[in-house]
């Protein structure tokens, strides 16, 4: 049985699905406005990883993860490119895309945009305001937390530690609310700034509204697992449950699920550190497949250390059990022996995604396969533990090999080797390469 820890109630619980055997799973993705950094890509490899072993164990997973392309810096960022706010967040949906690929990061059941739910989340504040949980104020809605039960529970703070942190401010838009804790689910335009049409003027959503829409319309009113990084439990899914328990009447999500935060060299990543990598600038250095494995090897809500040595452990622990995959085939083993290394992993995965042991256990297995004991129920069994970690392998042949075994061939033609010729061209059908002869010269493809 799959234990999670649960934010919201601070325990290991047993995983129970609404529906069986499928997992609907919603992860706050980035606001792209900017390349991911690191911290993104650990929240990503982290729910993928999650979303993997569920996998393994047969679940049918339904994994939304959005993409927050209205916002204070979009408008920001595109306003200092000279283009749209569309255009921007365009670019970098692709550049996500890319990134996340060289990561071994399965592509989501579905990313929705929130340009693409402007109706439902104008519905959804309706709904607010009609219920008396909201209210407008100059062309601004607010929603009210002291009308939401257990408001901050997730973060384990109360309604009066809010407050006496809250009661210093003084700025326009504090003025116009209600309480100073509570939190704009429509922001009227501003002079230049990208809106959309409402019952309460042009502007556009509140940061929190989109997830409570996305995920509600999607997924259900309840949904299974919620997550994304730690700094997200306040104020943002904070808000996202006040919000959407107070519409639905009903748990918004059943297990809450937080990744750890990223250091670099010990330190905490920020941009005025300079310490502050995006991806897209590690990944031309750093394989992809290495940096991955680094992330998904670190128990999801622990903190990662980010350091050149543990990238470069991470390459050469990644090489061992890759170049174990290759070994070739034994004769029978003894599977008993083999369901030893398979209980192991689930006891260790089963806890809490703990994938730093799941290693482990793929590390002594890689030592008993090392020493004779490969056949194919090892192999299915063993590249199946791999892929939980994102590991992908590449064709066996590669392209190198191919041409020069075309060279070859071509050479024992020119000689009327027929013999020799045949041979090579069985070799390499029965590895799925098909040659055809043209008039340029010999082309291959894989079947
Ligand atoms: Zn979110």
């Amino acid at each position: 049985m799959i234990k999670i820890y649960d934010t919201m109630t601070r325990s290991l619980r047993d995983f129970v699905p609404l529906t069986e055997n499928v997992v609907n799973m919603y992860i706050c993705g980035p606001t792209v406005y900017n390349y991911i950094h690191i911290g993104n890509a650990r929240s990503a490899v982290a729910f993928d990883t999650i979303r993997r072993y569920f996998e393994y164990c047969g679940y049918t997973v339904n994994y939304i993860s959005n993409f927050t392309d209205v916002d204070d810096k979009i408008i920001k960022a595109a306003n200092e490119a000279g283009i749209s706010t569309k255009e921007l967040s365009d670019k970098f949906i692709t550049a996500f895309m890319e990134d996340t690929a060289q990561l071994g990061i399965k592509p989501a059941t579905q990313n929705p945009r929130v340009i693409n739910y402007m109706d439902e989340i104008i519905a959804f504040v309706s709904t607010l305001i009609d219920k008396g949980f909201a209210y407008v104020a100059e062309g601004d809605v607010y929603f009210q937390v002291a009308k939401s039960k257990n408001y901050a529970k997730l973060a384990n703070k109360t309604l009066e530690d809010l407050e006496i942190g809250a009661s210093g401010r003084t700025d326009a838009e504090t003025d116009r609310k209600e309480n100073p804790l509570d939190f704009a689910l429509w922001k009227a335009a501003k002079e230049g700034e990208i809106s959309w049409e409402s019952p309460w003027g042009p502007g556009r959503p509140g940061w929190h509204i989109e997830c409570s829409v996305m995920a509600t319309e999607i997924l259900g009113n309840t949904i299974d697992i919620h997550g994304g990084g730690a700094d997200l439990e306040f104020p943002h899914h904070t808000n996202e449950i006040a919000q959407s328990e107070a519409k639905t009447g009903k748990t918004f999500a059943n297990y809450w699920m937080h990744n750890g935060f990223v250091n670099v060299d010990n330190e905490k990543m920020s941009k005025s550190l300079g310490n502050f990598v995006t991806v897209h600038d590690m990944l031309k250095t750093v394989d992809g497949q290495v940096l991955r494995f680094f992330l998904a090897t670190q128990q999801y809500r622990k903190p990662i250390n980010f350091t050149e040595k543990a990238i470069h452990d991470a390459e050469v622990n990644l090489k061992y059990l890759k170049n174990t995959h290759s070994l070739p085939l034994t004769d029978q083993v003894n599977q008993d022996e083999l369901q030893t290394y398979l209980d192991a992993f689930q006891v260790a995965m089963d806890d809490d995604f703990n994938t730093a042991n799941g290693v482990t256990v793929l590390f002594d297995m890689a030592k008993w396969i090392n020493s004779g004991n490969y056949d194919e129920t090892v192999k299915d069994a063993f590249e199946k533990m791999l892929q939980v970690f994102g590991i992908v392998f590449e064709e066996e042949v590669l392209d190198e090999d191919i041409e020069k075994l075309i060279e070859e061939r071509q050479a024992a033609r020119a000689n009327k080797d027929f013999a020799t010729a045949d041979r090579i061209r069985d070799e390499l059908a029965a590895q799925g390469i098909k040659l055809l002869d043209t008039r340029e010269g010999v082309r291959w493809t894989r079947d």
